[in-house]
């Protein structure tokens, strides 16, 4: 259910390549990024102490292993277990951990550090300029007020109410009118001066 919520906003826009545009993270990677900073805790700083007991005979051991250098942070995996099991926080994260394209990341003793360069691998890197809007300096804080405003997503009260966001009227409090992208763009008198530049063009 989850996933399918997540890709409700994003099929609106044209074309499958919405992840990319919005610069969002996809469900799986932002669970893998929110699983492995446990894990990378608990490898190094043995912390909490409890779970290090579990981690503690699944650490490298072998002196052939140790002297590989992508492979000496690899942890031993659960050889059996259910399907069920094998889902569970230990096993799923530590085939993670183990992921080829990790072994750079997860040398990295520093939390923090550990944290950005994991980050920097599974974000999608921001798409080029769209739409034929801002071809020159482009601006992705621009690009995605734009693109909320499109799907009906933005901050808006109207936009917000529908989403049923708690103690969110639909009306603008200015003009007691419903507050939607019409109504900010084109009506709202709280903005009738920025609109000026705008209306002289
Ligand atoms: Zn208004």
């Amino acid at each position: 259910m989850l996933p399918a919520l997540s890709l409700e906003p994003g099929v609106v826009l044209p074309g499958n390549n919405f992840f990319d545009e919005l610069g969002w993270d996809s469900l799986n990677n932002r669970r893998i990024m929110r699983k492995l900073s446990p894990l990378h805790e608990i490898y190094y700083y043995k912390f909490p102490s409890y779970l290090d007991d579990i981690l503690a005979p699944l650490r490298p051991t072998s002196r052939r292993q140790l002297a590989l250098p992508d492979d000496k942070t690899k942890l031993k995996i659960f050889p059996i277990g259910t399907e069920y099991f094998q889902k569970t926080f230990f096993p799923s994260t530590i085939k993670d951990w183990n992921r080829q394209d990790f072994s750079n990341i997860r040398s990295i003793e520093c939390k923090a550090t550990f944290k950005e360069a994991l980050a920097k691998k599974l974000r999608p890197v921001k798409s080029s300029p769209c739409y034929g809007l801002m071809d020159h300096n482009y601006d992705h804080t621009r690009m995605r007020h734009i693109t909320m405003l499109r799907l009906n997503l933005s901050p808006l009260h109207a936009h917000k109410a529908n989403h049923n966001f708690v103690g969110i009227t639909a009306d603008c409090s200015v003009c007691s009118v419903p507050k939607d992208t019409n109504h900010f763009l084109l009506t709202c008198t709280s903005f009738r001066l920025s609109r000026l530049p705008c209306s002289g063009k």
